[in-house]
């Protein structure tokens, strides 16, 4: 059993929450993007309005990489989208933390200094030995419980995850929660189950394609995005030169061989798309699959209109559908037209789940609503999709 935050008394206890909180940056460091900020607000204004002290703890970028930064802005955000004062702290297990953390009243926060500003954040470690190292063991006795909210963070070992557990009480935040009832317990969602894999993580897609078709999970894998590009020349079809060399550079060409072995065993159950459309002089140019190969320099960008219209009746006939990836290139207008159909249909169906980190991007840019559950993770939200169990929710079980 995983205990959630209705097993937790909360007022007048110091409650340490990891979220994740990692957002696009612009330019000037500011946040451009708020989304994963708002999916934790539910969690932390439950524990401040019971009476809670909360020690905020959160990561942001990686080390060396161009948005691994500080989270100020980040706690300015929290504390406007809060009706509780949300401070900010510039350490994260320091005597200042440790200071700020015991000054805290009830209905009060402090979010901590990025955890990865600390070496041994962005190492993976066995919860055991994660309990050991200095982040957990110096912030342990400022606080009464851990709860974990950072779903999308759930597939690392690492410290600030999987440390807490072993030493404190600890729970599932909502956002944790909710991911876990849905994500966690496909086996139970209603059949026909529909997965449609899209996007450019071939490996990844074609790993969740093969799990769920194994385990007898998936009635049906519908296929877009390079991922489709890969199945349908796994199955013969000449796309063209540049879409070729496209899976080629990427990395992907191996994936081929996997697309057509899972052809062979489960051909039925794969469907791959009718039409894709090119980048012809800049603009979108359909074509049937039974008219290719494209010429040379004309890659395939999207699905076209009459796999759209294909999908979303197979999609309108299930019990469940599940999304990972776009089904285009959705940055660019024209080839953003596969995904906005696919993904409308999808929440016409009677449950609909859809996850990943670009792939929630293609919802807000193309302002697709509707969906029964869209998940905040990405890694993580197809690990469980794969039935991989997650480090940071198994040392929740108790
Ligand atoms: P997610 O992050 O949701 O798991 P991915 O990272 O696997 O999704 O894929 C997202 C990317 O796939 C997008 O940037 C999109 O432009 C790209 N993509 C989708 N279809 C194509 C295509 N046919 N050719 C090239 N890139 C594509
Ligand atoms: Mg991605």
């Amino acid at each position: 059993m995983i205990p959630t935050l209705d097993d937790l008394s909360v007022d007048g206890t110091t409650i340490g929450v990891r979220v994740d909180v990692n957002s696009p940056l612009a330019d000037d460091g500011s946040l451009a993007d708020d989304a994963r900020i708002l999916a934790h607000v539910d969690t932390l204004s439950e524990l401040l309005s019971r009476g809670g002290r909360v020690a905020i703890l959160a990561h942001q970028g990686r080390p060396g990489g161009s948005s691994f930064s500080g989270l100020s802005p980040h706690a300015d955000r929290l504390d406007e989208l809060l009706d509780f004062p949300v401070s900010y702290c510039d350490g994260n297990f320091s005597k200042e933390a440790r200071d700020a953390i015991g000054a805290l009243e009830n209905g009060e926060a402090v979010l901590l200094e990025n955890t990865r500003f600390y070496s041994e954040e962005y190492m993976e470690f066995d919860p055991e030995v994660a309990g050991q190292t200095a982040l957990v063991d110096r912030l342990v006795p400022v606080l009464d419980a851990y709860v974990n909210d950072a779903f999308a963070a759930a597939h690392r070992s690492q410290p600030s995850l999987v440390g807490f557990p072993t030493r404190l009480p600890a729970y599932a935040g909502r956002v944790m929660e909710r991911e876990i009832d849905v994500l966690g317990d496909i086996e139970s969602a209603p059949t026909p189950r529909v997965y449609a894999v899209g996007g450019a993580k071939v490996n990844d897609s074609i790993d969740v394609a093969e799990s769920v078709l194994e385990r007898g999970l998936a009635d049906t894998v519908l296929t877009t995005g390079v991922v489709g590009n890969v199945f349908l020349i796994a199955k013969g079809v000449e796309l063209g030169k540049a879409s070729s060399e496209f899976i080629l550079d990427e990395g992907y060409w191996d994936e081929v061989d996997r697309a057509g072995r899972l052809l062979d065993a489960y051909g039925d159950k794969i469907i791959l798309p009718r039409d894709v459309a090119v980048e012809r002089n800049g603009e979108r140019a359909e074509i049937p699959i039974a008219d290719l190969p494209a010429a040379p320099d004309e890659p395939a960008l999207d699905i076209g209109s009459r796999t759209v219209d294909l999908y979303g009746d197979i999609m309108a006939n299930a019990g469940t559908v599940i999304l990972n990836g776009p089904a285009g290139v959705f940055e660019m207008e024209q080839f953003a037209v596969g995904t906005k159909g696919l993904y409308n249909a999808a929440t016409k169906a009677k449950n609909s789940i859809v996850g990943g980190g670009d792939t929630a991007a293609a919802l807000r840019r193309l302002g697709i609503e509707g969906f029964t559950h869209v998940s905040t993770g990405g890694g993580a939200a197809l690990k469980m999709l794969t039935g991989e169990s997650l480090p940071a929710i198994e040392v929740l079980r108790t």
